[in-house]
């Protein structure tokens, strides 16, 4: 069977402390929620109540394209989480490909994820790697003696900065924040610092593998918005992983192709759009998300009532 209906999910929503009110009002604190995820249920048509990563290992390659199975098989590669940050995050670090199967199990994912900022206060700030002359025994003590914080790298950011983070840098998010971000599949978070608030069951410290994949000679860099005109497409992302693209659009449509090589995930972060291919139309409203199977080639993005912005993750 080939796939080529555009897939609306639902989102899962998780609320931990540091959550905010924008992405669910009424429902605060909601930090997190997941709008594209293995583990996310198909809303609609013939494959409703079935989740991303059951169709993605039944159907494989007509979901997830070619490019996505020679590297990464049939599991679903990515993970799509929107953020609202009220406070500041723990200070954490994943690991690469390597250090996660040595340090989890051969099933494991790397984690090496970007962000794309959709609004921010005006001094808002995150954490990206660590002060130029921070050397590995340097890292490791401060890690264990909890005086790590005086050796990270602040970075002012603003709505429309992309920034890239590589597998083993060390990151937090700032209060103010809310953002787009994509990463390999995987929940691999070592927590480095707290703030201080008290460890528990749920918010544990892990010391000795954050050591182990904490890199000392890397701090990531915030890219600004790249000029969009009406019905461009611009790369923010490309890596190895995942690539992200910018849509914007005023009246102009958009036209997009999978080629059968990656499935594409659409997410709706201004304005309303329409995805129209030859055989059915959607809606997006702002924050919702579609993925469209890699089977299901050419289509075309609209916007609706003037400017939309969408961003597109692929393989
Ligand atoms: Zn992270």
């Amino acid at each position: 069977m080939i796939l080529n209906s555009f897939l609306r999910l639902e989102p899962e929503y998780r609320d931990y402390i540091w959550g905010g009110d924008r992405l669910r009002p009424g429902h605060a604190p909601t930090a997190e929620v997941w709008v594209v995820w293995e583990e996310d249920r198909i809303l609609s048509g013939d494959l409703a109540g079935r989740t991303l990563g059951e169709i993605s290992s039944q159907f494989g390659e007509s979901l997830l394209g070619k490019r996505t199975v020679d590297r990464t098989g049939k599991r679903f590669p990515i993970l799509i989480k929107l953020l609202d940050c009220a406070q500041w995050l723990s200070l954490q670090v994943h690991p690469n490909e390597q250090q996660a199967v040595k340090l989890e199990d051969s099933l494991q994912f790397g984690k090496t994820e970007a962000w794309h900022i959709l609004e921010a206060k005006p001094d808002a700030k995150l954490i990206a790697g660590v002060k130029d002359d921070t050397s590995p025994d340097i890292l490791a003590a401060a890690i264990r003696n909890g005086s790590v914080i005086e050796h990270v790298q602040y970075a002012a950011v603003s709505a429309g900065d992309t920034i890239f983070m590589p597998a083993g840098t060390l990151h937090a998010l700032g209060p103010g924040l809310l953002l787009y971000e994509i990463q390999q599949s995987s929940d691999l978070t070592y927590r480095v610092y707290d703030w201080g608030r008290p460890e528990t069951e749920k918010r544990r410290l892990h010391i000795e593998k954050s050591i182990q994949v904490a890199r000392a000679d890397f701090a990531a860099q915030a890219s600004p918005m790249p000029d969009c005109g009406d019905g461009t497409q611009q790369t923010l992302v490309q890596c190895e992983y995942f690539s992200l693209e910018l849509l914007s659009a005023n009246s102009n449509p958009i036209e997009l192709d999978t080629h059968a090589e990656s499935f594409h995930a659409i997410t709706m972060i201004e304005g309303k759009g329409l995805l129209q291919s030859n055989k059915e139309r959607v809606e997006l409203e702002k924050f919702q998300t579609v993925v469209v199977p890699a089977s299901l080639g050419k289509y075309q993005f609209q916007p609706i009532d003037g400017n939309c912005r969408a961003l597109k993750a692929s393989v």
